[in-house]
């Protein structure tokens, strides 16, 4: 890695990704279970994530062809779904050209693979929309569908769907969204892939011969907290130093703004980390960050490079010391709670200056 001034990183634990993967895949051993690998692995690194699960893992996924491209160009030689992202007519060669099965959602594409048919001769996932109401094929549609493919050679048809709300255990969308897709599959005698990380863990009914596993991988939980989740190991700590230390009067305020003032007088640590490397700017105060094997509440607004954290408890504080934000001490649940977000915005997010340290 190049020379940095800053201790600013994200730490990746792959171990712990391969045993979030073993463990989630134990939840449904009849299916196969995709990793979903968009986004640079939700920001853990795409082909370093590949590589750590490639002896478990025998498909993965990404949102378009230049991120599956760029495993190849990594020498990541695994099959790979290129989930429903913007397509081109000429992505259907490199589809065939790079072993990428892809998942088609509109009448547009069908016609591409028509028109380089009989030489067509791939992976095809139908995504059918059966409630999320984003992209798919209409249920009424796909009697269509199945009729126009009927003259192209499909090595593999897998008829998939994708939930809207898992993660509401209590809510009946998923169940109805399930059924449809079900009564498609009972009819076309296809393979079928409905569930991601809460459908996995929230509806066992859900397991298809394909599942689609992303949040939980990076041992996050796409549900909240539920003894399902205990068994995840958080695969991200991203974590700063303290590079500055010193007192505020009661009454002063801090930061931009002046939205935070002392309500004694304070010893605020300044941290090396703010908005530019992704902690979230809209952090409330009183997000805690981790210092020392204690919480410490963030205080006024996250700065492009900076934040202010109140550590006049923690008398042992000194310049130089680690501070998480979030990971294997902290929650990023809570992190996210604080700043009107979910995990996955903040694993996404964590921005390119920040190095990343695999072990
Ligand atoms: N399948 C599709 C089509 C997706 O778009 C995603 C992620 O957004 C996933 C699966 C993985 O979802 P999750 O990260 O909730 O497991």
């Amino acid at each position: 890695m190049s020379y940095t001034s800053r201790l600013t990183k994200a730490i990746i634990d792959l171990d712990a990704l391969v045993k979030n993967y073993q463990y989630i895949a134990s939840l449904s051993s009849n299916s196969n279970t995709i990793a979903v690998i968009k986004a640079d692995a939700y920001g853990h690194n795409a082909s370093k994530v590949a590589q750590a699960l490639s002896t478990e893992v025998n498909i993965l996924a990404v949102a378009f062809i230049d991120e599956a491209l760029a495993l190849r160009a990594d020498g990541i030689n695994t099959k790979v779904l290129v989930l429903e992202g913007p397509l081109k007519e000429t992505d259907i060669e490199l589809a065939l050209d790079n072993n990428f099965a892809l998942m088609l959602h509109s009448d547009y594409q069908l016609g591409w693979l028509k028109s380089i048919s009989p030489e067509f001769s791939g992976d095809i996932w139908l995504k059918v929309d059966t409630g999320m109401n984003r992209l798919g094929f209409q249920v009424e549609q796909v009697d269509h569908v199945m009729s126009q493919l009927s003259a192209v050679q499909i090595s593999n048809l897998v008829l998939c769907s994708h939930y809207a709300t898992a993660d509401q255990i209590d809510c009946i969308r998923p169940s109805k969204q399930l059924e449809k897709l079900k009564a498609l599959v009972a009819k076309y005698g296809c393979k079928f892939s409905m569930a991601n990380s809460a459908g996995i863990l929230n509806w066992p009914e859900s397991h298809g011969h394909y599942n689609r596993l992303g949040l939980a991988l990076y041992g996050a939980s796409p549900i909240g907290k539920s003894p399902k989740t205990r068994a995840l190991i958080p695969a991200m700590t991203l974590q700063a130093n303290i590079i500055a230390i010193h007192t505020v009067k009661i009454g002063e305020s801090v930061g931009y703004g002046n939205n935070w003032q002392a309500q004694r007088d304070t010893m605020l640590a300044t941290v090396a980390i703010g908005y530019a490397d992704g902690y979230p700017r809209n952090a409330k105060s009183g997000t805690p960050v981790y210092i020392n094997g204690a919480l410490a509440p963030l205080v006024g607004r996250v700065s492009m490079d900076m934040i202010t954290v109140d550590i006049t408890d923690l008398i042992h504080t000194k310049i130089g010391d680690t501070v998480e934000l979030w990971g294997k001490n902290l929650n990023i649940d809570i992190v996210a709670q604080n700043s009107d977000t979910i995990n996955y915005e903040l694993l996404t997010r964590v921005s390119k200056r920040v190095p990343k340290t695999f072990v």
